[in-house]
C-alpha cells in the first residue's frame, strides 16, 4: 500500500499550543456562541432556525458551487484541462469566489488514484466552491486518521478504494486549499451537466466518498 501524506506545510494558522489536536475555541466561535445565545434568549432566534441556516450553507447551497465546477469539468475537456491547470483561475471563471479560495487546486481521481482532503490542524477548507466545513471535517479524530488510516476513515463513509488504487491525503494550509474531482460515474455518458451536477456530493468533493451513480439517484439514496 503505498498511501502518501501530500504537502504538509502549514502556516497561517494561530494554534494555541502546538502538538496536541484539541483546539480552544477562537475569539470570533466565542462571540459567535455568546451572540447566539442572546438572540436566542431574548426570543430574537430559533435556535432550531439557526441549525437550518447552517445546514443549508453547509450541505446545499456551498457544495452545489463545487458541483457544478465537477460537472462542467466531466462535460468540456477544454474546462477540466484548465481546471487541472490553474483551478484558481478556472474556477473563478465560473464567478466561485472569495475568502478562503484565493489558492485553489483540483485534484483527479483516476483508476489508480483516490485523493482524500483534510485540515490537519484546523478547518481549512474552500468555501467559495464547499461552503462551509462539516462538523465531522474538524474533528480531531478525522483529523488524525485521514493521515493515519486514510483508506479507513474513507470505509467508514461506505466507500471501498480498491488496493490497486493509491490514495493520496493533501492537508489543506491557509495558502492552499483542495476540491477532489470524483471520477464520472458509469453510465452516464452524454449526460448534460445539468443532469449530473445531482451525481457530485459534497463528500465526493473532499473525497470520503464517489460520485453517486444513477442507480443511487433513481432509489433515493
Ligand atoms: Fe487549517
Amino acid at each position: 500500500m503505498s498511501d502518501s501524506p501530500g504537502e504538509h506545510k502549514h502556516h497561517g494558522h494561530s494554534h494555541g499550543s502546538g502538538e496536541d489536536f484539541t483546539d480552544p475555541p477562537s475569539d470570533i466561535e466565542l462571540r459567535v456562541k455568546a451572540l447566539e445565545s442572546l438572540l436566542v434568549e431574548k426570543g430574537l432566534a430559533d435556535p432550531d432556525a439557526i441549525d437550518a441556516v447552517i445546514d443549508t450553507y453547509e450541505t446545499k447551497v456551498g457544495p452545489r458551487n463545487g458541483a457544478a465546477v465537477v460537472a462542467r469539468a466531466w462535460t468540456e475537456p477544454g474546462f477540466r484541462n484548465w481546471l487541472l491547470k490553474d483551478a484558481t483561475a478556472a474556477i473563478a471563471s465560473l464567478g466561485y469566489v472569495g475568502a478562503q479560495g484565493e489558492q485553489m487546486r483540483v485534484l483527479e481521481n483516476t483508476d489508480k488514484v483516490h485523493n482524500l482532503v483534510v485540515c490537519t490542524l484546523c478547518s481549512c477548507y474552500p468555501w467559495p466552491v464547499l461552503g462551509l466545513p462539516p462538523v465531522w471535517y474538524k474533528s480531531a479524530p478525522y483529523r488524525s486518521r485521514a493521515v493515519s488510516d486514510p483508506r479507513g476513515i474513507i470505509e467508514e463513509f461506505g466507500t471501498h478504494v480498491p488496493e490497486t488504487s493509491e490514495v493520496r491525503v493533501w492537508d489543506s494550509t491557509s495558502e492552499m486549499r483542495y476540491l477532489v474531482l470524483p471520477q464520472q460515474p458509469e453510465g452516464t455518458e452524454g449526460w448534460s451537466a445539468e443532469q449530473l451536477v445531482n451525481l457530485v456530493s459534497r463528500n465526493s468533493m473532499i473525497g470520503v466518498e464517489v460520485a453517486r451513480s444513477p442507480e443511487a439517484i433513481r432509489s433515493g439514496e
